[in-house]
């Protein structure tokens, strides 16, 4: 008998009959603001999966170890179980966002270097700000980890902005989280897709991300298409 472990913001998880195998559901929801602004937006879920899957096999096939299995409908996928660690790790190759908020600066402004940032996975304590020290203090993680997680983010940038530079979008910044196998290995988990990056249209600037749902700037589900259908064709040739 298939259970339902966990209903999130966007997907649900089930267990199968396989105890190392998990069934995610996406869901027609969109959130912001930590849940404070959420809407039921027909046609997100069929995308976020489509798009999810395309990176994730893509990551796979150039070595990234991650959870991801196979897509089995336009809305469900099969993953390995793993231990969530509740870690959000951001990378940011450009100002945006928080970032832009926090610091007074423009969004925009792009970074010599990456900047990696940590936040703490707790919806009631709204994701704080989270250095190592404190994320080991909490026993959240080791410090092995943390290196295996950072070598593996920037691996994961270098290969992306490179994929979505071939689709014409710009990779501003994006969100990872990682998980344990039963054995212990470090792999990506959760998904990829315009709810946990940024993309800038590299001819018009326009946002090609959820920030078109944060700021009401216009019709989320086109915005997902049309960058489901340029890395569909970028990944076909
Ligand atoms: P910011 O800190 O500027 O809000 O977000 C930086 C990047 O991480 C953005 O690409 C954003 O989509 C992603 N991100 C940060 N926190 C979350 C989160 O709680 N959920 C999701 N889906 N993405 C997040």
């Amino acid at each position: 008998m298939e259970k339902l472990l966990y209903t999130g913001k966007a997907k649900q998880m089930w267990s199968t009959d396989n105890p190392q195998i998990l069934r995610v559901v996406y869901l027609n929801q969109a959130t912001a603001l930590n849940g404070k602004k959420k809407d039921k937006i027909e046609g997100k879920a069929v995308l976020n999966n489509a798009i999810s899957t395309l990176i994730f096999q893509y990551l796979n096939q150039v070595g990234i170890p991650t959870h991801y299995l196979e897509q089995i409908s336009p809305t469900e996928e099969l993953v390995k179980k793993v231990e969530i660690i509740p870690l959000e790790m951001v990378t940011r190759n450009i100002a945006a966002g928080h970032f832009a908020s926090r610091y007074g600066v423009k969004e925009g402004r792009s970074f010599d270097q990456p900047v990696e940032e940590m936040y703490y996975k707790s919806d009631k304590l709204d994701d704080p700000f989270m250095n190592a020290s404190q994320a080991k203090a909490l026993g959240l993680v080791t410090q092995e980890e943390l290196d295996v997680m950072w070598n593996l983010s920037r691996q994961v940038n270098f290969i992306l902005k490179r994929l979505f530079a071939q689709a014409k979008l710009t990779l501003v910044d994006f969100k990872l989280e990682f998980g344990r196998l039963a054995d212990g290995q470090i792999v990506l988990a959760d998904e990829f897709s315009p709810d946990n990056c940024r993309l800038w249209d590299m001819e018009t600037a326009n946002h090609m991300d959820k920030d078109v749902y944060r700021r009401d700037l216009g019709d989320l589900v086109s915005v997902y298409q049309e960058v489901y259908r340029r890395l569909q064709t970028v990944l076909e040739k």
